[in-house]
């Protein structure tokens, strides 16, 4: 348990990259790569050799630099399996279910369409750890660029299917925007107002609220939080689905 070590970053304005290295094996992965100058600058300071490229999602702010690193370290890269648009220098394409081993660890690939189409997560179960992109933030979740509500409602159900425990890496700062949204909503919960003041404080000391765990996000992050009757109260939805109410807070963040 826990023989990985991880190293998170800041790059661009707000997103965050991850190496995850191995001291037993020296292996060294990196979650996506929008800048491949930040990547090496962060390998550099760990003194950490990259060895493979784990890629979320099609987006330019986790893709632009994957060939360039590649060609700078020669690592395998990793991705999801294309469903509109594909990423240049993918070796290994991965569907939902599938699995590889890492450093002696298994990572299997989630896939949680919702923001793209593509989108994967990497999970290991065995470091309690999952990778989830933009899919599941801090007490946020991905815009729906590509898929439907319903469709990033069962992608979020996989999530919240793992041991709550999990710790939840995502890749971009938002919290501070992502707070003031679930206060809108769920302004009674005793600890999302606590968790408020704790990010509050946090972003004051410029720190970073990535990564969290599976239970804080089911406490306080709205978007795991369609079954709360507080919630469905204030939204008049007492009787809908929780697609339909997932679908609503989706919505009203889109216009906050
Ligand atoms: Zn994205
Ligand atoms: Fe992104």
């Amino acid at each position: 348990m826990n023989k990985l070590s991880v190293y998170q970053y800041p790059y661009m304005s707000d997103n965050y990259g991850v190496l995850i290295h191995s001291t037993t094996t020296g292996e060294t992965a990196c979650v996506d790569c929008g800048d491949a100058n930040a990547t090496l600058a962060a390998l550099t300071k760990m003194g950490w050799s990259l060895t493979e490229i784990w890629v979320t999602h099609h987006h330019a702010d986790h893709t632009a630099g994957v060939e360039d690193l590649k060609a700078a370290t020669n690592a395998r890269v990793i991705g999801p399996t294309p469903r509109s648009q594909p990423i240049a220098g993918v070796d290994t394409a991965l569907d939902d279910g599938d699995s590889f081993s890492f450093a002696g660890t298994i990572v299997k690939a989630i896939h949680t369409p919702g923001h793209t189409k593509d989108m994967i997560n990497f999970y290991l179960p065995e470091e309690s750890t999952a990778f989830t992109g933009d899919t599941l933030f801090t007490m946020g979740c991905g815009r729906l660029f590509e898929c439907d509500a319903k469709t990033m409602h069962t992608s979020l159900s996989k999530l919240t299917s793992l041991p709550n425990d999990t710790v939840i890496y995502s890749s971009h700062e938002y919290t501070l925007a992502n707070v003031k949204f679930a206060l809108s909503v769920d302004p009674d919960n005793a600890a999302l107002l606590a968790r408020a003041k704790q990010v509050e404080s946090l972003r004051a000391d410029g720190k970073a609220t990535v990564p969290t765990t599976l239970q804080e996000e089911l406490d306080t992050n709205p978007f795991l939080r369609a079954s709360d009757p507080d919630i469905r109260k204030l939204l008049g939805m007492q009787d809908a689905t929780d697609e339909s109410v997932f679908a609503e807070i989706r919505q009203r963040k889109d216009n906050f």
